[in-house]
C-alpha cells in the first residue's frame, strides 16, 4: 500500500498519565453538555497538552502484549493482556454460556431484570462470536452487583456529568441510573449491555494477598477501547443500530474493521488492542503504526470534550488519511476513474461522520485531499 507519513512533533506523558488516573472507572458517555456562559467566560483557550507520541512508522515492530508477573516478598503481581494466557489465572480452560449464565442465576446481588438481560447478553455473544472467551465474565459474575443509582450518584461515581453509565472494576460493579428502563431500541439498553461488556475483558481482584489484573483492555488507550466496546455492544443487536456511543471514534473503527481481514469482534473479546494493531500494522506494511492512531483518535476526543483548547485540525489528518487509505484500498479505488473515487469519499465521509455532533470539529476535505493524493489524475 502507498506510505503515508505524517509526523506529530511533542514528547510527553500528561496525557498519558491523565488517562492512567481513570483506568479503573469506564465510562459511558453521550457528547459533553454544554458549557455554560459562565463556564466560557472563566476558561480562556489554553495551550493544547503535548501528545506523547509521533504518528510514524517505529523502527521496531509493535510487540503485542501477553502477561507480566512480577513478585516481591510473598506477594505477585500478575497482569493478563490477552486471552491465550488465561490460564495462568483460571485453572480451567473454557466455559460454556450454561455454566455463565448458571452464575447468574446463583448471584443473589442480580436481580430479576438485570438477570434477562445477561442471558440474554451471554446467548447473544454465545451465538455470534462463538470462538469468544466467556471466562472473564463468567468470573466477574459471580459477584457482579449492577447499582441503580439517582443522577448525582451516578456523576460521582463515574466523575462524569455526562455519564450515563460506568463500571468499577475494582468494585465489580456497574452504575447506572435508577430511572432507567431497558427495552431493545432505547439508548439505555445499549448502556447496560455496553458495560456488561467491560466486566467481560477486564478483572481486578486481590486474590489471597496477589494483585490480579486481567486486562484485555489497555489502560492507555480509553477511547478505542470504548468505541470498540460500543462496537462489540451493538454487533450483537438482532437491528441495526448506527446511533453508537462514542459515535465519532466508534464511526472510525468500524470502518477500519471492514478493511482489516481475520478480525472480527469475537477477537476483541479475546484479545487486546494491540492484537488489533498488529493486524493492521501486518495488512497495511506500516511498522508499529496503528496504535498511534489509536492513540490519536483518543486524543481528538480528548480535545472535543475539553472546551480549554483546540488543537489545529491538521493534527488529526493522518487518521483521516489512514482510514481513507484502508477504504479506498478495500472497495477497488484503483479501478475506477476520478468521479468514482469522488463517489467513494463521499460514501465514507458519510458514514465518519454519522450522527456526530454538530458542534465537532473535523475537516472532511482532508479525505478528498488524500484521494486526490494517493491517485493523482487519471
Ligand atoms: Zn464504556
Amino acid at each position: 500500500m502507498r506510505t503515508v507519513k505524517r509526523i506529530l512533533k511533542g514528547l510527553g506523558v500528561a496525557a498519558l498519565a491523565l488517562t492512567a488516573a481513570l483506568v479503573i472507572i469506564v465510562i459511558l458517555s453521550r457528547p459533553k453538555p454544554s458549557p455554560t456562559l459562565q463556564q466560557q467566560v472563566d476558561t480562556g483557550p489554553k495551550k493544547p497538552p503535548e501528545l506523547g507520541f509521533t504518528v510514524e512508522d517505529l523502527d521496531e515492530p509493535l510487540t503485542i502484549d501477553t502477561y507480566t508477573l512480577t513478585e516481591w516478598r510473598d506477594r505477585k503481581s500478575l497482569a493478563i493482556f490477552d486471552s491465550e494466557y488465561l490460564g495462568m489465572f483460571f485453572d480451567y480452560d473454557s466455559v460454556t454460556p450454561e455454566e455463565t449464565k448458571q452464575v447468574v442465576a446463583d448471584n443473589p446481588a442480580i436481580t430479576p431484570r438485570f438477570r434477562e438481560l445477561l442471558y440474554w447478553y451471554i446467548d447473544a455473544i454465545a451465538r455470534k462470536y462463538p470462538e469468544a472467551d466467556l471466562r472473564i465474565l463468567h468470573y466477574n459474575l459471580q459477584t457482579l452487583e449492577v447499582m441503580e443509582v439517582d443522577a448525582h450518584q451516578l456523576a460521582f461515581e463515574a466523575l462524569s456529568l455526562s455519564a450515563y453509565g460506568c463500571y468499577k472494576r475494582a468494585e465489580n460493579k456497574i452504575y447506572v441510573n435508577q430511572d432507567y428502563d431497558y427495552a431493545p431500541g432505547t439508548w439505555e439498553y445499549q448502556v447496560i449491555l455496553h458495560e456488561f461488556g467491560h466486566a467481560a475483558r477486564t478483572v481486578q481482584r486481590n486474590v489471597d494477598g496477589d494483585d490480579i489484573r486481567i486486562q484485555l483492555s489497555d489502560e492507555y488507550l480509553e477511547i478505542p477501547e470504548e468505541a470498540l466496546n460500543s462496537l462489540f455492544t451493538v454487533s450483537l443487536f438482532d437491528y441495526e443500530e448506527r446511533d453508537i456511543a462514542y459515535q465519532l471514534p466508534s464511526n472510525l473503527f468500524q470502518v477500519m474493521l471492514e478493511c482489516i481481514d481475520d478480525y472480527d469482534l469475537g477477537d476483541y473479546i479475546n484479545h487486546s488492542l494491540s492484537y488489533l494493531a498488529a493486524k493492521m500494522d501486518a495488512q497495511t506494511g506500516y511498522n508499529n503504526y496503528a496504535m498511534n492512531i489509536f492513540r490519536l483518535i483518543g486524543a481528538q476526543r480528548a480535545d472535543y470534550m475539553d472546551d480549554s483548547y483546540e488543537r489545529d485540525q491538521s493534527t488529526y489528518y493522518p487518521i483521516y488519511d489512514y482510514v481513507c487509505q484502508l477504504y479506498l484500498e478495500r472497495n477497488g479505488a484503483a479501478e475506477l476513474d476520478a468521479a468514482g473515487r469522488r463517489a467513494l469519499v463521499d460514501r465514507l465521509v458519510e458514514r465518519v461522520t454519522y450522527d456526530v455532533p454538530a458542534d465537532h470539529p473535523l475537516d472532511t476535505e482532508e479525505f478528498y485531499r488524500y484521494a486526490e493524493t494517493a491517485f493523482p489524475a487519471d
